[in-house]
């Protein structure tokens, strides 16, 4: 991470002027009228006072998926934060663009190292606009940006492997209008699922994934997520149960950090598992290295780089994890939106989610944007590219346009 610096004294250092966030609903449903346990996440546009084209630059983020908005953390605590920063502890040594990795420890002063709760969340969300407003002054695209200041030095992956993911439960008629969902996957030009499991029975499971194997090109182009519900007792029983089906992986057996089960059920289950969507720090991804029973050559690590404190604190899991013998090609980041595809694509990741259909308007891909083979290429936009996604733009730009009442 850069040492602390100075800049010429008779240079002009560039700031963050203004921080708006907000929180709106989200839904795993691409249909608005079936229940999805009123999940928010926030919205973030993050202006600076560096002009481009006339305008000044506006970073924009959002909180991933899963973990609801982070409005509280951010007002209270990060936005002053980084509101209140001399520019030369947010700035590069030149003073024309913003350092994530100096933002970041702005946010961060003063905070106690553990704990990690949903400040995490609050923080990567910031920390995605940043991201997003650097690249745009920097005028590249992000997947560029990161290469260059934290990709030691490879050159970023031209496309990227992509698989669609959802698949939740629906309340009628659920086989088919799973099937529905997935067929409509496939059209897209995807060529691997994940479908979510764990919500009823255990038969109830394997039926899904019967039926939603029937329609892909090999069983093994289905991963099945059991979104840490069950129980010991019932992860074991699943683990038994779908060891001969051939998943792709299988996601999320058990609490997060119950070690002991999902070691238990990697001994008994003999394919890959995916684990570490729910962990947030590098000090937690060590324990799941040492106590969770992965195996380096074959499972996937389910990391989000926004709910991880964002990308620097993701990248020290990457260290972490590359310390125990992990390869890159095993991260494939939870979240299914445009900045993982950017993060994949510069550091050289395993691949990425899409939400083709869940999330709207964060899940899919930017307009005209489409999986060839399930591979896809990152936006050319500088930035993150939200501007290339007409309806997740929309929602950015009302934001930053909007009156803030302090
Ligand atoms: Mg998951």
């Amino acid at each position: 991470m850069p040492g602390r610096h100075t800049s010429p004294s008779n240079a002009r250092v560039m700031r963050i002027v203004d921080v708006r966030e907000r929180s709106v609903p989200i839904s795993r449903y691409n249909d608005p009228s079936l229940p999805s346990g009123a999940l928010t996440t926030s919205i973030v546009a993050l202006t600076t006072d560096v002009v481009r084209a006339g305008k000044p630059v506006v970073g924009y983020g959002f909180s991933s998926v899963g973990r609801y908005a982070q409005g509280g953390l951010i007002r209270e605590r990060f936005a002053p934060r980084l509101l209140a920063a001399a520019g030369t502890d947010l700035a590069n040594d030149a003073g024309t663009n913003l350092d994530p990795f100096r933002a970041w420890s702005v946010m961060l002063k003063g905070e106690k190292p553990g704990g990690h709760g949903e400040r995490c969340v609050a923080v990567g969300t910031l920390d995605m606009a940043i991201w997003d407003a650097a690249a745009k002054i920097a005028g590249v695209p992000l997947y560029r940006f990161i290469a260059d200041v934290a990709g030691g030095g490879r050159t970023p992956d031209a496309t990227i492997a992509a698989y669609a993911g959802g698949g939740y439960p629906y309340p009628s008629d659920d086989l088919a209008r799973l099937c529905d969902e997935v067929r409509a996957m496939l059209a897209q030009g995807f060529t691997h699922v994940k479908i979510k499991i764990g919500a009823g029975p255990l038969e109830r499971d394997v039926e899904r994934i019967e039926a939603v194997q029937a329609l892909l090109a090999a069983p093994n182009h289905l991963a099945a997520d059991a979104m840490n519900a069950y129980d010991a007792e019932r992860c074991l029983a699943a683990a038994k149960a779908l060891r001969n089906h051939h998943l792709w992986w299988f996601e999320d057996i058990c609490d997060p950090l119950d070690f002991e089960t999902q070691a238990a059920a990697v001994d008994v289950y003999h394919g890959a598992i995916a684990a570490g969507e729910a962990l947030f720090s590098a000090a937690e991804a060590k324990l799941l290295d040492r106590y969770g029973g992965l195996r380096p050559a074959k499972d996937i690590l389910l990391f989000d780089p926004v709910h991880t404190y964002g990308l620097p604190g993701y990248l020290r899991i990457i260290q972490t994890m590359e310390d125990g013998g992990w390869p890159r090609s095993a991260f494939w980041p939870h979240g299914g939106h445009l900045f993982c595809v950017h993060v994949v694509s510069a550091l050289g990741l395993g691949g990425c989610e899409v939400n083709p259909f869940s999330f709207a308007p964060f899940g899919g891909l930017a307009d005209g944007m489409m999986p060839q083979d399930g591979r896809i290429a990152p936006p050319q936009a500088p930035g993150i590219g939200f501007e290339t996604k007409t309806d997740l733009h929309a929602l950015f730009a009302l934001l930053a346009r909007e009156e803030v009442v302090r």
